[in-house]
């Protein structure tokens, strides 16, 4: 089961053979590239998608990253609209910033805490194939419904359905001992 490390540093080396491969198969279906920008930015999908699948893992780097990432995204709504507070109709307790403040790190951290109850266990359904499909359909809906440039959104959501993939495959085939990698014989 390899590290996050392990994870991105394949990511890294292999998104230029992807982007290969995605050019022949643009040309054999004749079908056209997406933007320069698209496949720069590519770069940063995939690697993040490459380490995806283990944000299901409690000590993994970028489910603290995601937690975090998650943390701000309420506090910032919860502050500047204070949801939590108009629904509890204390607008007159939490008039001032310092109150505001105050409640948005709770609303915040009581949603941390149910990030944490959601994730599923390490290796369940995460780590499957179904969820490789689920990801890169979010990630071309997401671009497309944004951008509505097709050719844009279905690089984003190959490349990113192939990253998570490749992570599944290390996940199978590698197993890492004091920080070297081997191959897993048998099964
Ligand atoms: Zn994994």
């Amino acid at each position: 089961m390899p590290n996050f490390n392990t994870h991105v540093n394949v990511a890294v080396f292999v998104y230029p053979i992807i982007v290969v491969m995605y050019e022949f198969f643009s040309k054999f279906f004749d079908y056209p590239l997406p933007h320069k920008k698209i496949i720069g930015i590519g770069f940063l999908f995939f690697w993040i998608s490459a380490d995806l699948p283990d944000i299901d893992h409690i000590h993994s780097l970028l489910r603290k990253v995601f937690k975090y990432f998650f943390v701000s995204i309420i506090f910032y709504f919860e502050f500047t609209r204070g949801y939590i507070i108009r629904l509890l109709n204390l607008d007159t307790l939490f008039y001032s910033f310092s109150m505001k403040a105050f409640d948005a790190l709770l609303v915040g951290l009581l949603a941390g805490r149910l990030f944490e109850i959601i994730t599923p266990k390490h290796r369940g359904p995460l780590h499957s194939i179904w969820s490789s499909f689920i990801y890169g359909l979010f990630v071309f809906g997401g671009y497309y419904s944004l951008f509505h440039i097709v050719k844009n959104a279905l690089f984003l959501g190959i490349i990113s359905t192939i990253g998570y993939i490749l992570h599944l495959a290390l996940d199978k085939f590698l197993y890492e001992k004091n920080g070297k990698l081997f191959l897993k014989n048998g099964r």
